[in-house]
Protein backbone atom coordinates (compact mmCIF):
# COMPACT_ATOMS: atom_id res chain seq x y z
CA UNK A 1 0.00 0.00 0.00
CA UNK A 2 1.17 3.23 -0.64
CA UNK A 3 0.16 6.42 0.77
CA UNK A 4 0.97 9.73 -0.74
CA UNK A 5 0.08 13.49 -0.69
CA UNK A 6 -0.65 14.67 -3.79
CA UNK A 7 -1.88 12.98 -7.19
CA UNK A 8 1.55 12.56 -9.06
CA UNK A 9 3.57 11.99 -5.66
CA UNK A 10 3.98 8.62 -6.62
CA UNK A 11 4.70 8.42 -9.83
CA UNK A 12 7.63 10.12 -8.73
CA UNK A 13 8.77 9.22 -6.15
CA UNK A 14 8.39 5.22 -6.39
CA UNK A 15 6.14 4.05 -9.83
CA UNK A 16 9.20 2.33 -10.96
CA UNK A 17 8.47 -0.27 -8.41
CA UNK A 18 5.23 -0.38 -8.15
CA UNK A 19 5.09 -1.46 -11.81
CA UNK A 20 7.98 -3.96 -11.08
CA UNK A 21 5.58 -5.50 -8.02
CA UNK A 22 2.38 -5.70 -10.44
CA UNK A 23 3.83 -7.19 -13.19
CA UNK A 24 5.21 -10.07 -10.81
CA UNK A 25 1.68 -10.20 -9.36
CA UNK A 26 1.61 -8.17 -5.85
CA UNK A 27 -1.35 -6.67 -5.76
CA UNK A 28 -0.87 -2.61 -5.03
CA UNK A 29 -3.34 -0.25 -3.54
CA UNK A 30 -2.50 3.97 -3.66
CA UNK A 31 -4.30 5.72 -0.87
CA UNK A 32 -4.14 10.06 -2.43
CA UNK A 33 -4.60 12.13 0.69
CA UNK A 34 -5.27 15.46 -0.88
CA UNK A 35 -7.40 16.39 -3.60
CA UNK A 36 -4.47 18.08 -5.61
CA UNK A 37 -6.72 20.80 -6.19
CA UNK A 38 -3.54 23.86 -6.06
CA UNK A 39 -1.77 22.28 -8.45
CA UNK A 40 -2.39 25.16 -10.92
CA UNK A 41 -0.81 29.27 -9.46
CA UNK A 42 -2.89 30.02 -13.33
CA UNK A 43 -5.72 32.49 -12.06
CA UNK A 44 -9.18 32.00 -12.22
CA UNK A 45 -8.64 27.79 -12.35
CA UNK A 46 -11.45 26.75 -10.14
CA UNK A 47 -10.79 24.13 -7.60
CA UNK A 48 -13.45 21.41 -8.18
CA UNK A 49 -12.77 21.53 -11.39
CA UNK A 50 -8.81 20.86 -10.75
CA UNK A 51 -9.61 17.95 -8.77
CA UNK A 52 -11.69 16.18 -10.25
CA UNK A 53 -9.40 16.39 -13.36
CA UNK A 54 -6.50 15.41 -11.43
CA UNK A 55 -8.27 12.14 -10.24
CA UNK A 56 -8.43 11.22 -13.19
CA UNK A 57 -5.08 11.75 -14.22
CA UNK A 58 -3.97 9.43 -11.19
CA UNK A 59 -6.64 7.01 -12.30
CA UNK A 60 -4.75 6.46 -16.07
CA UNK A 61 -1.29 6.41 -14.59
CA UNK A 62 -2.85 3.36 -12.06
CA UNK A 63 -4.16 1.39 -15.03
CA UNK A 64 -0.51 2.25 -16.44
CA UNK A 65 1.24 0.43 -13.63
CA UNK A 66 -1.59 -2.41 -12.92
CA UNK A 67 -2.17 -0.44 -9.54
CA UNK A 68 -6.29 -1.63 -9.61
CA UNK A 69 -6.97 -0.32 -5.64
CA UNK A 70 -6.87 3.07 -5.69
CA UNK A 71 -8.82 5.66 -2.26
CA UNK A 72 -8.62 9.49 -2.78
CA UNK A 73 -9.31 10.95 1.17
CA UNK A 74 -10.13 13.73 -0.56
CA UNK A 75 -8.25 16.89 1.66
CA UNK A 76 -7.40 19.79 0.46
CA UNK A 77 -4.37 20.33 -1.39
CA UNK A 78 -2.28 22.29 0.65
CA UNK A 79 -4.42 22.21 3.72
CA UNK A 80 -3.00 18.70 5.03
CA UNK A 81 -2.70 18.53 9.04
CA UNK A 82 -1.51 16.21 11.38
CA UNK A 83 -4.90 15.30 12.85
CA UNK A 84 -6.74 12.47 14.14
CA UNK A 85 -9.35 12.74 11.68
CA UNK A 86 -6.35 11.61 8.80
CA UNK A 87 -5.03 9.30 10.84
CA UNK A 88 -7.86 7.37 11.55
CA UNK A 89 -8.68 7.69 7.31
CA UNK A 90 -5.62 6.21 7.09
CA UNK A 91 -5.93 3.38 9.38
CA UNK A 92 -9.27 2.42 7.86
CA UNK A 93 -7.59 2.01 4.65
CA UNK A 94 -4.65 0.04 5.90
CA UNK A 95 -7.27 -2.21 8.11
CA UNK A 96 -8.95 -2.69 4.81
CA UNK A 97 -6.06 -3.68 2.43
CA UNK A 98 -4.36 -5.17 5.35
CA UNK A 99 -0.47 -4.84 3.46
CA UNK A 100 2.30 -6.71 3.78
CA UNK A 101 4.17 -3.67 2.90
CA UNK A 102 3.53 0.28 3.24
CA UNK A 103 5.70 3.22 1.27
CA UNK A 104 4.76 6.05 3.20
CA UNK A 105 6.60 9.77 2.36
CA UNK A 106 9.43 10.76 4.50
CA UNK A 107 8.13 12.73 7.59
CA UNK A 108 11.92 14.27 8.33
CA UNK A 109 12.80 15.58 4.64
CA UNK A 110 12.17 19.54 5.64
CA UNK A 111 14.62 20.31 2.37
CA UNK A 112 16.65 18.66 -0.30
CA UNK A 113 20.42 18.20 0.21
CA UNK A 114 21.66 21.00 -2.12
CA UNK A 115 18.92 23.51 -0.68
CA UNK A 116 17.33 24.37 -3.51
CA UNK A 117 13.45 23.05 -2.46
CA UNK A 118 11.48 22.98 0.45
CA UNK A 119 9.76 20.15 0.71
CA UNK A 120 5.61 20.47 0.58
CA UNK A 121 4.30 20.63 4.24
CA UNK A 122 1.54 17.84 2.99
CA UNK A 123 3.96 15.28 2.30
CA UNK A 124 6.16 15.80 5.49
CA UNK A 125 2.92 15.89 7.61
CA UNK A 126 1.21 12.80 5.60
CA UNK A 127 4.47 11.18 6.61
CA UNK A 128 4.45 12.12 10.33
CA UNK A 129 0.61 10.75 10.09
CA UNK A 130 2.00 7.33 8.60
CA UNK A 131 4.34 6.79 11.19
CA UNK A 132 1.36 7.14 14.21
CA UNK A 133 -0.59 4.68 11.18
CA UNK A 134 2.18 1.91 11.60
CA UNK A 135 2.34 2.67 15.59
CA UNK A 136 0.20 2.83 17.52
CA UNK A 137 -3.10 3.43 15.37
CA UNK A 138 -3.44 0.54 13.00
CA UNK A 139 -2.09 -2.51 14.96
CA UNK A 140 -3.81 -1.23 18.34
CA UNK A 141 -6.98 -2.35 19.12
CA UNK A 142 -8.28 0.33 21.30
CA UNK A 143 -7.22 2.85 19.08
CA UNK A 144 -10.11 4.18 16.77
CA UNK A 145 -12.56 1.62 18.29
CA UNK A 146 -15.41 3.08 15.48
CA UNK A 147 -13.29 1.06 13.00
CA UNK A 148 -14.05 -1.53 15.29
CA UNK A 149 -17.88 -1.01 14.75
CA UNK A 150 -16.99 -0.51 10.66
CA UNK A 151 -15.53 -4.41 10.75
CA UNK A 152 -11.91 -3.29 10.89
CA UNK A 153 -9.86 -5.32 12.43
CA UNK A 154 -6.53 -4.43 14.30
CA UNK A 155 -3.14 -4.66 11.60
CA UNK A 156 0.30 -5.04 12.36
CA UNK A 157 2.50 -3.48 9.13
CA UNK A 158 5.66 -5.68 9.02
CA UNK A 159 6.99 -3.68 6.29
CA UNK A 160 7.69 0.54 5.97
CA UNK A 161 9.56 1.73 3.50
CA UNK A 162 10.34 5.37 2.55
CA UNK A 163 11.05 6.46 -0.81
CA UNK A 164 14.57 8.81 -1.04
CA UNK A 165 15.48 11.52 -3.12
CA UNK A 166 18.84 12.46 -1.68
CA UNK A 167 20.37 11.26 1.84
CA UNK A 168 21.24 7.32 3.12
CA UNK A 169 18.54 4.63 1.34
CA UNK A 170 19.51 1.01 2.42
CA UNK A 171 17.68 -0.40 -0.04
CA UNK A 172 17.93 -0.28 -4.09
CA UNK A 173 15.26 -1.32 -6.57
CA UNK A 174 16.15 -2.11 -10.41
CA UNK A 175 13.59 -0.38 -12.24
CA UNK A 176 15.46 -0.69 -15.89
CA UNK A 177 12.49 -2.82 -16.94
CA UNK A 178 9.94 -0.61 -15.50
CA UNK A 179 11.14 3.06 -16.38
CA UNK A 180 8.87 3.42 -19.28
CA UNK A 181 6.15 2.87 -17.43
CA UNK A 182 7.07 4.89 -15.16
CA UNK A 183 7.29 7.81 -17.40
CA UNK A 184 4.03 6.41 -19.36
CA UNK A 185 2.43 6.69 -15.30
CA UNK A 186 3.96 10.73 -14.92
CA UNK A 187 2.73 11.93 -18.63
CA UNK A 188 -1.03 10.88 -17.57
CA UNK A 189 -0.85 13.91 -15.19
CA UNK A 190 -0.83 16.16 -17.99
CA UNK A 191 -2.20 19.08 -16.19
CA UNK A 192 1.28 19.11 -13.76
CA UNK A 193 3.66 18.05 -16.75
CA UNK A 194 2.89 20.21 -19.48
CA UNK A 195 5.14 19.87 -22.00
CA UNK A 196 8.22 19.43 -19.83
CA UNK A 197 10.59 16.97 -20.78
CA UNK A 198 9.67 14.31 -18.38
CA UNK A 199 11.32 11.45 -19.83
CA UNK A 200 14.95 13.05 -19.63
CA UNK A 201 14.61 13.90 -16.40
CA UNK A 202 13.46 10.89 -14.76
CA UNK A 203 16.04 8.85 -16.63
CA UNK A 204 18.46 11.08 -15.01
CA UNK A 205 17.61 10.94 -11.45
CA UNK A 206 17.17 7.45 -12.12
CA UNK A 207 20.55 6.75 -13.03
CA UNK A 208 22.04 9.30 -10.28
CA UNK A 209 20.16 6.53 -7.79
CA UNK A 210 21.79 3.73 -9.81
CA UNK A 211 24.84 5.08 -9.59
CA UNK A 212 27.78 2.54 -8.62
CA UNK A 213 24.84 -0.30 -9.38
CA UNK A 214 25.34 -3.11 -11.99
CA UNK A 215 22.09 -1.54 -13.65
CA UNK A 216 21.16 1.54 -15.39
CA UNK A 217 18.24 2.89 -13.12
CA UNK A 218 16.96 2.88 -9.42
CA UNK A 219 14.28 3.70 -6.89
CA UNK A 220 15.49 4.00 -3.43
CA UNK A 221 14.16 3.61 0.17
CA UNK A 222 14.67 3.82 3.66
CA UNK A 223 13.58 0.47 4.99
CA UNK A 224 12.33 -1.04 8.25
CA UNK A 225 11.67 -4.40 9.18
CA UNK A 226 8.43 -4.15 12.03
CA UNK A 227 7.54 -7.47 12.48
CA UNK A 228 10.37 -9.33 11.33
CA UNK A 229 12.49 -7.94 14.00
CA UNK A 230 9.76 -8.92 16.65
CA UNK A 231 9.52 -12.45 15.30
CA UNK A 232 13.46 -12.79 15.33
CA UNK A 233 13.32 -12.02 18.68
CA UNK A 234 11.09 -13.97 19.63
CA UNK A 235 12.44 -17.01 17.77
CA UNK A 236 15.86 -15.95 19.61
CA UNK A 237 14.22 -15.96 22.98
CA UNK A 238 12.49 -19.59 22.12
CA UNK A 239 15.87 -20.93 21.05
CA UNK A 240 17.27 -19.55 24.35
CA UNK A 241 14.35 -21.54 26.29
CA UNK A 242 14.75 -25.04 24.43
CA UNK A 243 17.23 -26.80 22.62
CA UNK A 244 20.16 -25.64 20.86
CA UNK A 245 18.82 -27.08 17.59
CA UNK A 246 18.34 -23.77 14.94
CA UNK A 247 15.46 -22.61 13.75
CA UNK A 248 15.01 -23.33 9.76
CA UNK A 249 12.82 -20.74 9.29
CA UNK A 250 13.58 -18.18 6.23
CA UNK A 251 13.28 -14.25 6.51
CA UNK A 252 10.18 -13.11 5.26
CA UNK A 253 9.98 -12.06 2.01
CA UNK A 254 9.69 -9.15 1.09
CA UNK A 255 6.60 -8.29 -1.76
ZN1 LIG B 1 3.34 16.45 -3.94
Amino acid sequence: MVVFAHPDDAEFGMAGTAAKWTTRGVEVAYVCVTDGSAGSNEPGVDREELARLREAEQRAACEVLGVRDVVFLGIRDGYVELTLDLRRDLTREVRRFRPDLLVAPDPLRFWDDRRMYINHSDHRTVGQACMAVVNPDSSTRPMFPELLDEGFEPHEIPYLWIPMFSGDPDTFIDISETIDLKIQALRCHQSQIHDWPVDEWIRDRARERAEGLEYEFAESFKTFKLREREREEREREEQADESPAGSDAEPAEVA
